[in-house]
This record gives structure tokens, C-alpha cells and sequence, in this order.
């Protein structure tokens, strides 16, 4: 039996794994195409300050416009072009973009508002790192102050003490350091104490139950009263609910992200926002 049906069971086994890997490869040879022909572009969604309803900051995060493929989400072709290595290229593009559009944002007068990006692994290992972000701050023009790095657990693990020479070069630069999607990775604990971040960002499959299940409520209470006795900042992630927000203003949570108060949205769009809830700061503060 086990004979008869192993060779049905390879064979579809081998087509399915061949049409994965033809499409596949379809992908990146579109994505290897998709900066020179501008298909790429970046979307901002608000971060917003609890304590005063303010718009803060944003993420930037990133959208591949395909001509026939149409919109290609990031959790489908990041991972193809971290493989290939192209997110470097992807990622100092991403960097340049992200920044001289806060640099906009401070010269309409909307001074203090952040901009923060995602990095990956690959970008993280790489050596001139630093000096990229440097030349493309010095660029820009935009103070180091009002960029944050995004880096997630498992990208830190890897290999401790380079990342944490990283991180030290990049805070003694005055960039601030998120950790991304904090309690998916191995959270463990006793090196978060050792790291050089100025925020936790809690996972979005924590925030959509704080309100709905006591163990997750219990969790994410958990990590807001440590966050705040290691003297971290707090964003939640993904808040779609007015009762998540209940949830998160009662435990001090510093920031919130989701589609409670905006999806992610074009450039021009966030500049509108910010015309109404951006952050009003008195005039000569920082930023
Ligand atoms: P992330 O950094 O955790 O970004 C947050 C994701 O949650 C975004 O998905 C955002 O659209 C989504 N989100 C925000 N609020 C809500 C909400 O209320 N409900 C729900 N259901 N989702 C919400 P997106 O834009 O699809 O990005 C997915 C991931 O792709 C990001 O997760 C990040 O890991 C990666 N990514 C995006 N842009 C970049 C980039 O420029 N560079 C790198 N390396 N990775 C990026
Ligand atoms: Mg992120
Ligand atoms: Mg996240
Ligand atoms: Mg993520």
C-alpha cells in the first residue's frame, strides 16, 4: 500500500513544490524590477499618544505595487527579498524615503512628529549599517531624534553581542530603538534588560484579545507594568477596538497604532492628519 500511493504521493508532491518554486521565482524576478520601475512606495500609519489623543509619529511601512499582480502584502515578498539579499537595497531606499518625508513633516511646522522603520535581519548584520543611516540623516536633514528603528526579538538573538553593538552605535547616534512584535519571539527576559531599547511595541495578536480573554488581558498587563518599571515606553499594536482602548488607557500604555484610528495611509493623507491631531508642541521645543 504504502508503495502504490508513495509514487502518486511524490508526484504531487513534486508539482506542487515546482509550482511554488516557478512562482516563486516569478516574484523575484519582479521584485528585482519593481524599485528601478518605482512600484514601490511607502505608506504611513499614525501613531497616536494616549494621554493627550495626539498624533505623535508614524510607521512606515512599505507597499509593492505590482502593474498585474496588483498589491503584493509585505509578509509575502520581504521574506523573498531578505533571502536574495535585495531588501539591502529595498531596505536604504525604504531609510532615504521614510526620513525626508518626517523632514517634510518638520518643515510644515508639525515639529516633533517621528518616523519610525522596520528593519530586517539582514539590514541589522550589515557592517555599513551605521554609516548608511548616518549619510541618509545627514541627506535628509531630518534630526537623528525623530527617527526610530523597528527590530524584532529574534533578529537581536542571533547573534547578542553584535547586535548589541549596533544598537549602542545607533543610540549614541540619538535614534531611539523599537522592539517589534514583542511577545511573539522568544521573550526571553533576561536580555531585555540588557538592550538598549527605548520601546516595546506589543504584538497585535495580543492587543485583539486584551478585552476578550483574561489570560491575554493578564499577559498584556503583565508587560506594561514591566515595560514601565524597566523604564520602556509602550506602543500597542494593531488596536481596532474602543474597548482595547479602555483596556490600554487604563494600564498607562504610552502609545497606539491600529485601524481604530487609521489604516496605514499615503504621505499626503498623514500630512492632512496632522494638520488636525498632529502633536502641538510649544515653539523653540526639540525637533
Ligand atoms: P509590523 O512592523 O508589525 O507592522 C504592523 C503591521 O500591522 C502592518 O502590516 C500594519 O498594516 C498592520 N496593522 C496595523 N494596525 C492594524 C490593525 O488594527 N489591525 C490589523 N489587522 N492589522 C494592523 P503590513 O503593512 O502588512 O506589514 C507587515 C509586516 O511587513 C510588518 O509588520 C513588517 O514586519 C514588515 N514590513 C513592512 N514594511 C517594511 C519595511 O519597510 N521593511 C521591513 N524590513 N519590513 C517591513
Ligand atoms: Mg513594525
Ligand atoms: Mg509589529
Ligand atoms: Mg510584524
Amino acid at each position: 500500500r504504502a508503495k502504490g500511493m508513495g509514487g502518486n504521493h511524490a508526484q504531487f508532491y513534486t508539482e506542487a513544490l515546482n509550482e511554488r518554486t516557478v512562482e516563486r521565482l516569478n516574484l523575484e524576478k519582479a521584485l528585482r524590477l519593481a524599485l528601478v520601475n518605482g512600484e514601490l512606495s511607502l505608506q504611513f500609519q499614525p501613531q497616536v499618544e494616549m494621554a493627550s489623543s495626539r498624533i505623535v509619529g508614524a510607521e512606515a511601512l512599505l507597499r509593492w505595487q505590482h502593474p498585474e499582480l496588483g498589491m503584493v502584502p509585505p509578509d509575502r515578498f520581504i521574506p523573498i527579498a531578505e533571502e536574495t539579499g535585495m531588501i539591502g537595497e529595498i531596505g536604504q531606499w525604504v531609510l532615504r524615503q521614510a526620513c525626508a518625508c518626517a523632514r517634510q513633516w518638520r518643515d510644515a511646522g508639525y515639529v516633533g512628529i517621528r518616523v519610525s522603520v522596520n528593519l530586517s535581519g539582514y539590514q541589522f548584520r550589515d557592517v555599513d549599517l551605521v554609516e548608511q543611516i548616518a549619510e541618509i540623516l545627514h541627506e535628509t536633514g531630518l534630526p537623528s531624534a525623530l527617527l526610530d528603528l523597528e527590530i524584532t526579538e529574534s533578529v537581536v538573538i542571533d547573534d547578542l553581542p553584535a547586535a548589541l553593538r549596533t544598537m549602542w552605535r545607533l543610540k549614541l547616534m540619538g535614534i531611539t530603538l523599537s522592539l517589534d512584535d514583542f511577545g511573539t519571539g522568544y521573550s526571553s527576559l533576561s536580555y531585555l534588560r540588557q538592550l538598549p531599547i527605548d520601546t516595546l511595541k506589543i504584538d497585535r495578536s495580543f492587543i485583539g484579545h486584551v478585552a476578550s480573554d483574561t489570560r491575554v488581558a493578564a499577559i498584556t498587563t503583565a508587560i506594561l507594568t514591566m515595560a514601565r518599571d524597566l523604564g520602556l515606553a509602550t506602543v500597542a499594536e494593531g488596536v481596532e477596538l474602543a474597548t482595547q482602548i479602555e483596556f490600554l488607557q487604563q494600564r498607562h500604555c504610552d502609545l497606539v497604532q491600529g485601524y481604530y484610528f487609521s489604516r496605514p495611509i499615503a504621505h499626503a493623507l498623514f500630512m492632512q492628519r496632522l494638520a488636525t491631531e498632529g502633536q502641538i508642541l510649544p515653539a523653540g521645543a526639540p525637533g
